[in-house]
């Protein structure tokens, strides 16, 4: 299912209404690289279903957005990252649409990948 609330960026991002650099889209899905990383490619997976909290998420939404994390993984060839996902303003939650963080996590030794490409 998908959803949409108009005034809200992550959904303008989705559609197209707001520019961002895409990894990966599904029917359900959608990867972007986050515009203040806290690391090398550090991305967002959020659900082309506008709520605000992921316990608000139909299961198919959820899950297709968990696959996507391991996709982007799997495709980007990242060994070690953090999974990121706050709910409520409290919770740091800024952005009212539920968002998954994916943050590489550097080695000392090894540089992280140089460009993420669009899967
Ligand atoms: P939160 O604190 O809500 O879990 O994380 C929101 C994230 O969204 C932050 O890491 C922030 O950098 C990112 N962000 C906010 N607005 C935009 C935007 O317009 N484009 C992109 N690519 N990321 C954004
Ligand atoms: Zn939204």
């Amino acid at each position: 299912t998908t959803k949409y609330l108009a005034d809200c960026i992550f959904c303008k991002i989705i559609k197209g209404e707001i520019p961002s650099y895409k990894l990966l889209e599904t029917a359900a899905s959608y990867s972007f690289l986050d515009i203040g990383p806290l690391s090398k490619g550090h991305a967002l997976i959020i659900p082309k279903y506008h709520s605000v909290k992921m316990h608000e998420l139909p299961d198919e939404n959820l899950t297709d957005v968990m696959v996507m994390a391991k996709k982007i993984a799997l495709g980007q060839g990242i060994e070690n990252y953090n999974i990121l996902q706050n709910n409520g303003r409290i919770a740091h939650q800024e952005v009212e649409h539920v968002h998954f963080h994916v943050i590489p996590k550097p080695s000392d030794d090894q540089g992280l990948v140089l460009e993420w490409k669009t899967l």
